[in-house]
């Protein structure tokens, strides 16, 4: 189920006048579809009483959406002291930030504290004698090794270089609160696009007991239980999106019994970005070349410098084309890129009606992870991003690279230090 019907009916109208304005190749989003989820999923999760999104910034890092977010009631989830700046820059200040680093620097410290602060997410037991102030609030991110709860088994964690270990989570909080922290969240992130939402459940069944575990330890109760992004969607046709309602249902019962249980229960966040923005955008590119060899290969004037997740994890992207969406697939062709690298590939040996030079081609489920994971390996640059705002304006909300641009860390100061010894 990759881009809604909705999403095409609303795109229609504004796509050849976009492309005669703009020009391809260019991601563009859906303002309605990404409204429509995050309504979804507050009240999927209206029963848990403050209940936060933060959204993970490196999705779709783009101060237009990031607005929207905020507009929503939305937090943001940062990682980096670009993601920081562009959260503060949307309106985010204090509480409306996670800084969820990892193998974090002295000057992410830093700017996690400036600009009226965030909420600071530790990595790791040794981070705490590196953290320049103790704030009042404090999270760490709790890796689970092999335990598993229940019947569930949640990816691989052991493997992963993220989170506090479960033998050292203890002494993590006491170290906190004898430091001067008298505040705390609990954080995990364990899936990545998953569509069972039974996953998120034993996680959130997980946090609550290790919330419980702490508090007999050291009597401290948790202010909120983070149990991360990862919700997937569906990339393939015949994929079902996740049950949301049941999520939001069986996440609710479990934090209800903790509070009946125990007098008090944490609020939950969450920090999702694909699930957001995800299905909410399409990177629109034109058909420049046919070429038939052993293969048909289909050229497009976009590469992987506006998508990489096909060539790097062989990620499924639909794939349309514009004005023939419900046309016989009777060609079954690699639609490529034009970079020197055999992988720049949006699509291989894919059923698709017979395409022309010339011809729009819509790669859909580009609203997360698409243009802020491009990279610019042999000069080629990144599109620009533009918005279908719900009154069905189409608006240029980031230019497409230049060469200035990409030239631009060529412009110094000269600067040579002399052979060592004179
Ligand atoms: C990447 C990331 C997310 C968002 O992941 P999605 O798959 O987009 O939901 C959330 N939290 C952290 C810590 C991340 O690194």
């Amino acid at each position: 189920m990759p881009m809604s019907n909705a999403f095409q009916e609303r795109l229609a109208p504004a796509l050849e006048p976009a492309v005669r304005r703009f020009g391809t190749p260019f991601h563009i989003y859906d303002e309605a579809g990404i409204r429509e989820t995050g309504r979804a999923l507050k009240d999927a999760f209206s029963g848990l009483p403050g209940f936060r999104e933060y959204f993970a910034v490196k999705a779709l890092p783009n101060p237009a959406i990031l607005s929207i977010m905020l507009q929503m009631g939305f937090g943001f989830d940062c990682s980096s002291v670009a993601e920081l700046a562009l959260a503060r820059r949307a309106g985010g200040r204090g509480m409306d930030i996670m800084f969820t680093s990892n193998n974090t620097s002295p000057e992410e410290f830093v700017a996690a504290a400036a600009d009226g602060g965030s909420i600071l997410n530790l990595d790791d037991i040794s981070l705490l004698d590196k953290t320049p102030e103790m704030p009042e609030l404090i999270c760490f991110r709790y890796n689970p090794g092999d335990r598993r709860t229940g019947n569930a088994i949640i990816g691989a964690p052991a493997e992963a270089k993220y989170g506090v270990a479960h033998h050292q989570i203890v002494d993590a909080y006491r170290r906190a609160r004898d430091r001067g922290a008298s505040r705390f969240g609990l954080h995990t992130m364990l899936a990545s696009n998953e569509l069972d939402y039974r996953y998120m459940v034993e996680t959130a069944r997980m946090l609550l007991d290790l919330a419980g575990e702490i508090r007999d330890a050291l009597g401290i109760s948790f202010e909120f239980l983070n149990i991360g992004g990862g919700l997937g969607i569906p990339y393939l046709p015949d994929k079902k999106p996740l049950d949301l309602s049941a999520m939001g249902r069986k996440i609710g019962a479990l934090f209800a019994d903790f509070k009946s249980r125990r007098g008090h229960a944490p609020a939950l966040t969450m920090e999702s970005g694909r699930y957001i923005t995800g299905p909410h955008g399409v990177l629109v590119a034109t058909a420049i070349n046919r070429k038939e060899i052993y293969r048909t290969h289909v050229g497009l004037d976009a590469c992987m410098s506006a998508l990489m997740r096909p060539g790097m994890y062989g990620a499924y992207h639909h794939i349309t084309v514009f004005g023939r969406e419900n046309a016989p697939a009777t060609e079954v062709v690699d639609v490529v890129g034009a970079l020197c690298e055999n992988n720049d590939k949006f699509a291989i040996q894919r059923p698709l009606p017979p395409i022309a030079d010339g011809d729009r081609v819509l790669i859909h489920d580009t609203g997360a992870h698409g243009h802020s994971m491009g990279f610019n390996y042999n000069g080629r640059l990144r599109p620009r991003e533009l918005l279908l705002r719900e009154s069905g304006a189409v608006e240029l909300i980031r230019r497409a690279e230049t060469l200035e641009d990409h030239f631009a860390t060529l412009n110094y100061q000269p600067d040579v230090l002399a052979p060592a010894g004179h």
